[in-house]
């Protein structure tokens, strides 16, 4: 780390944060091996649970580390990514003051985070295309909007930012670009966690929500540099990842080969089902995706999704969003449920209008 890249963070993390004196937990105060634990106010009788968790995830963070190439010093962990995105609104935006950016239609909760904390949202939408408009991201000032959020693959559009834009913007901007990476395990595109050593105001963010199939245990992963990973540490809550998460995930991650097979699985599946909706004469389009879902343009979004619920299928209807007009999200199930979705279009298809 050199002194000037030490400095970027000194002048871009919030001013009374680095008088922050961090809860230190009696874990964090002494964590080695003992005989008898009196120091936390737990209970004695053993349990699964009954010792507060590892705050710092040592050895679920080292296993990852291993699974994603990097180093476990440049990886936090979160309750889900959603909790990651807070703490980075929480570190570098001072509420009443900064705005983050974000390139809508995108993912919304870096908008409800943003509100959550007082924090306004510059938005730069995505052109027509969907592809987003990099020279005007790599015009936003620093002063005003420390923290840029990329979707990429982008939900709900699926399509994704090259590595080469991606480095552009860096160039231009800067600020903290965090890259929100949630569907990256879906894409034939390679990540940007890569890139971390070579640019420290880079944040990665994935999850073992989608392709890893942990939704339930919320568990978000932020990579960055090490520095940066610290601050994270210094302000998040003592215990935020339960015992029952880290040691379910490690349990989960022994079987690498099943969540490749399942992943494999979902991508040929999206490659079936486009076509096959794109046959339906009332489908306008289907979007290329790099993500678990496809984005479908159609002649009524509204009585489709309601068309829908009443065959019990349930989808996201994206219509409201602007630039999704008469958009539907379709997540990729099982083989069956898929062929389920094409045998009730079909007949949706015969009973109305648009035949
Ligand atoms: C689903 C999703 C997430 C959610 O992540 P959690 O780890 O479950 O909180 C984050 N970002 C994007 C773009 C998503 O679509």
């Amino acid at each position: 780390m050199t002194n000037q890249e030490t400095t970027y963070y000194d002048t871009l993390i919030r001013q009374h944060l680095k008088e922050l004196k961090p809860y230190s937990s009696a874990r964090h105060e002494y964590d080695g091996d003992s005989k008898i634990f009196l120091d936390a106010n737990e209970l004695p009788y053993e349990s699964d649970f009954n010792r507060y968790p590892d705050p710092l995830q040592k050895t679920l963070k080292e296993r990852l580390a291993i699974i994603k190439s990097c180093s476990a010093n440049q990886l936090f962990i979160g309750n889900g990514s959603d909790e990651c995105i807070d703490l980075l609104i929480r570190l570098f935006c001072e509420p009443g003051m900064h705005s983050i950016v974000t390139c809508p239609p995108t993912y919304g909760m870096y908008n409800v985070s943003a509100q959550i904390n007082n924090v306004n949202v510059s938005e730069v939408p995505l052109m027509e295309s969907y592809d987003f408009n990099v020279p005007a991201l790599c015009e936003i000032h620093v002063d005003q909007s420390p923290l840029m959020f990329i979707c990429s693959p982008n939900n709900p559009t699926g399509n994704s930012l090259a590595i080469v834009d991606l480095k552009s913007i860096l160039k231009g901007y800067e600020g903290i670009v965090v890259v929100d990476e949630a569907y990256i395990d879906f894409s034939d595109h390679s990540s940007a966690v890569k890139l971390l050593a070579e640019y420290p105001r880079l944040v990665v963010l994935q999850t073992l929500s989608k392709a890893y199939g942990l939704a339930g245990l919320r568990l978000g992963l932020c990579f960055a540099n090490p520095n940066l990973i610290r601050w994270l540490n210094k302000i998040k809550p003592p215990y935020n990842i339960n015992t029952a998460a880290q040691s379910k995930a490690l349990k989960y991650l022994d079987n690498m080969e099943i969540i490749s097979q399942r992943i494999l699985e979902i991508q040929s599946e999206r490659k079936r089902l486009k076509p096959m909706l794109e046959a339906y004469t009332f489908v306008k389009s289907v979007f290329s995706s790099d993500g678990n879902f496809l984005l479908l343009k159609v002649e009524d979004a509204n009585a489709l999704y309601t068309y829908l619920i009443q065959h019990e299928i349930v989808v996201r209807n994206r219509s409201s969003v602007l630039g999704c007009d008469e958009s539907l999200r379709i997540t990729i199930g099982t083989k069956d449920e898929n062929n389920e979705l094409l045998n009730v279009l079909s007949a949706y298809g015969n009973s109305t209008i648009f035949k």
